[in-house]
């Protein structure tokens, strides 16, 4: 009799042991699979549009200056003149998730198109908050050109910026910004997506470290457990090449822009004159003609450049390309929702 209770106590802790393990082995199971979507999920690209290449008053076909991005279903928007938003639904990327709206200044052909584009975004369902970045002062700006569209579905959120060489976090975009030489102040962007190292199952093994905390360390987590400390670089591989992008317009060519755009993967600059005629009417007016670009372009080796901000009284640019591509061979002459994919490098 004793002996079969025995035999009895001894299965029920087999089994109890064994479904132990196997729920354990499932719950591990689960944080494994967690990483191999979170790695099969990682965004490896994001979309580039021009949306106006026009200078100071939009003509048709040639909308003002402006450009977007759309990163894991995000989009940023620099500048928004009269007419943005007509050209912006034409590239059919939408307006309900236009996150962020990034001005360089306060010149007309650069925000005059906020209220329109704003009612848009409201008639599009928009309710989550967004988020305008400028000079200080931006917020009163915006504020004025709103008496004309009071009521919207959505809160705007300002980050005002000093004009100092600066930076910002918007979502997955960094963004930093420089003072350029314009006829007010007047801000060049760049936009970083930066990537953190492959997650690498092996030497979290290695190092014990328990699989529950595997998804948390790769989401950048330090985790403390008990005496015991384990932090993201343990588990991550060096850090992989990122994706920039350099947004320069309304400015006279400056020392400082070479460094800030450098090694760009697109680089967005203004040309306002195409022939080097023009240069003394580019000081004067606080613009560049193409070579000025495309020797910015040269500098700051980034791989490719695409010109914009065309002047109204330039009707054919092509006739100047050679001008910048003698200099920068990689140039390539902006018209309205020209786009790109630039995807990272590195897997
Ligand atoms: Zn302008
Ligand atoms: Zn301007």
């Amino acid at each position: 009799m004793k002996s079969t209770k025995n035999l009895w106590r001894r299965r029920g802790v087999y089994l109890h042991n064994l479904f132990t393990n196997i729920s354990q082995d499932y719950i591990k199971l689960y944080y494994i699979i967690n990483i191999i979507i979170k790695n099969a999920e990682e965004t490896d690209m994001i979309d580039i549009a021009l949306i106006g290449t026009g200078g100071m008053v939009p003509l048709q076909n040639r909308y003002l200056t402006s450009m977007a991005a759309r990163l894991n279903g995000s989009m940023l928007l620099i500048d928004c003149g009269e007419g943005t938003q007509v050209t912006l639904k034409q590239l059919g990327w939408g307006f309900k998730n236009l996150d962020y709206i990034c001005i360089t200044h306060f010149h007309a052909d650069h925000l005059a198109g906020l209220p329109g584009l704003l009612l848009t975004v409201g008639n599009s369902g928009r309710t989550e908050p967004l988020t305008i970045v400028g000079l200080t002062g931006i917020k009163n700006i915006v504020g004025h050109l709103r008496v004309i569209a009071p009521e919207l579905p959505f809160e705007i959120k300002f980050v005002e910026l000093p004009p100092v060489e600066t930076s910002c976090i918007l979502g997955e975009y960094n963004i930093s910004v420089l003072p350029l030489d314009h006829r007010i102040y007047c801000f060049g962007y760049a936009l970083k997506i930066n990537r953190t190292g492959k997650f690498d199952a092996g030497r979290a093994k290695q190092q014990e470290i328990p699989v529950k905390f595997w998804s948390k360390l790769q989401n950048g987590e330090t985790i403390e457990d008990g005496d015991k400390k384990y932090a993201p670089d343990m588990v991550l591989g060096p850090a992989r090449k990122g994706i920039k992008v350099a947004y320069i317009t309304d400015t006279r060519p400056t020392d400082s822009i070479p460094q800030f755009i450098s090694g760009a993967d697109l680089f967005i600059c203004e040309g306002l004159y195409g022939d080097d005629e023009k240069k003394s009417k580019a000081e004067e007016h606080m613009h560049m003609v193409f070579s000025e670009a495309a020797d910015l372009a040269k500098k700051g080796e980034v791989k490719e450049m695409w010109l914009t901000h065309y002047s109204p009284a330039m009707t054919s640019p092509e006739e100047y390309i050679k001008t910048a591509q003698n200099i920068f061979p990689n140039t390539k002459l902006g018209y309205d929702r020209l786009n790109t994919t630039i995807v990272f490098e590195e897997k």
